[in-house]
């Protein structure tokens, strides 16, 4: 599994306004690591430069120590799935939701491509069918099971690196809970990287970056920075 690694990062939308200063830090392979900080502080910013939606004007950025200018922007995609806060579904079954982009999403090609991905439970916990109809025309999926959707969806690509931006954001406190355990367990053989606001979300990661208007005021763990207060 790839490291990430964001070596001396400088960016800016805009030429006269810049964003990250400079930042540096290291996720390692198969660790779990949280970014927090307050809103505007540059966390999408980074998940935008790791997905190469812009590129940095100073610095480097590398998954597994290569740069990933060097690398196709498809295949930088391909190596990260990301879960986006507001997970988009499509007005269609939810196989077709989650096997989107493969050949084949009934039930039994997903289960076969799922394995590798090990995905089975996360598919066994779904409250609906495969073929149930979802969206404006079908079902309305709650927050929570929009999310497990977006996840089965995300690992169906098996990446070595998870990015889960705010992905419990928009959720009540007990789906938060349900879905933060779902993002353990397929957490388990990937380098992770979950991106939040609230500390109490990414308290059992391996490390946690804060963040504040694009420098790094901090990192530990939960407890050390509870410690240090
Ligand atoms: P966070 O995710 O921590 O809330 P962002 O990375 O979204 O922060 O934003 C960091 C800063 O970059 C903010 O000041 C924001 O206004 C600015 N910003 C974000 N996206 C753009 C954009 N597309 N164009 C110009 N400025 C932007
Ligand atoms: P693909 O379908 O190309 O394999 P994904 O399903 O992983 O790509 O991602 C779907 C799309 O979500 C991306 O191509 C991009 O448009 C959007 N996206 C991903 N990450 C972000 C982000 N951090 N902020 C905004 N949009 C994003």
């Amino acid at each position: 599994r790839p490291s990430v690694t964001f070596d001396n990062v400088v960016f800016g939308y805009e030429p006269d306004r810049t964003i990250l200063h400079g930042l540096s830090f290291e996720v390692p392979a198969d660790s779990r690591v949280a970014i927090v900080g307050p809103s505007g502080a540059g966390k999408s910013t980074i998940a935008r430069l790791l997905f190469r939606f812009y590129d940095p004007q100073g610095g480097r950025i590398m998954i597994d120590g290569q740069d990933i200018r060097k690398a196709t922007q498809a295949s930088v995609r391909a190596a990260i799935g990301i879960v986006p806060q507001d997970s988009v579904l499509f007005n269609d079954t939810i196989g077709y939701n989650i096997g989107y982009g493969r050949e084949g999403s009934s039930q039994g090609e997903i289960e076969t491509a799922a394995r590798g991905a090990a995905i089975s439970d996360l598919i066994d916990r779904l409250p609906q069918g495969f073929d149930t109809e979802v969206g404006e025309r079908g079902l309305k999926l709650s927050g929570g099971e929009k999310q497990r959707v977006a996840i089965a969806r995300t690992l169906l690509k098996n990446p070595p690196i998870l990015l889960f931006d705010e992905a419990t954001s928009a959720l009540d406190t007990r789906t938060e809970q349900e879905i933060l355990g779902t993002m353990r367990d397929v957490a388990r053989d990937r380098t992770t990287i979950s991106i939040a606001h609230r500390l109490s979300t990414i308290a059992d990661s391996d490390v946690i970056l804060v963040l504040d208007q694009g420098r790094l005021a901090e990192q530990g763990s939960h407890a050390e920075l509870l410690r240090r207060g």
